[in-house]
């Protein structure tokens, strides 16, 4: 199985963010994985491999609030003039 369906089946198919920067969720965001759903690294400063260990799965609108988003070599494609919507 791939890296991405453990970590999907993991989350119950649903996002596992956490983060408090987030506005949309207290606690656990939960938000269906569809689509552009992301795999995130929960340490920035590697190891740089992707194990299901070190890897939470993340809805775009988490993902977009993630301190390392746009700078992962994974989001080249993405468009750089994107800004974060933190909570005020
Ligand atoms: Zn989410
Ligand atoms: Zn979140």
């Amino acid at each position: 199985m791939a890296l991405r369906d453990e970590v999907r089946e993991r989350g119950g198919g649903r996002c596992e963010c956490t983060m408090k920067t987030c506005c949309h969720h207290r606690g656990r965001c939960n938000a269906i994985l569809r689509g552009e759903w992301q795999m995130h690294r929960r340490s920035a400063g590697g190891p740089y491999t992707y194990t299901l260990g070190n890897v939470i799965a993340m809805c775009q609108t988490c993902h977009r609030n993630t301190r390392t988003y746009g700078r992962g070599y994974w989001h080249l494609e993405l468009p750089n003039t994107y800004k974060a919507s933190r909570c005020q």
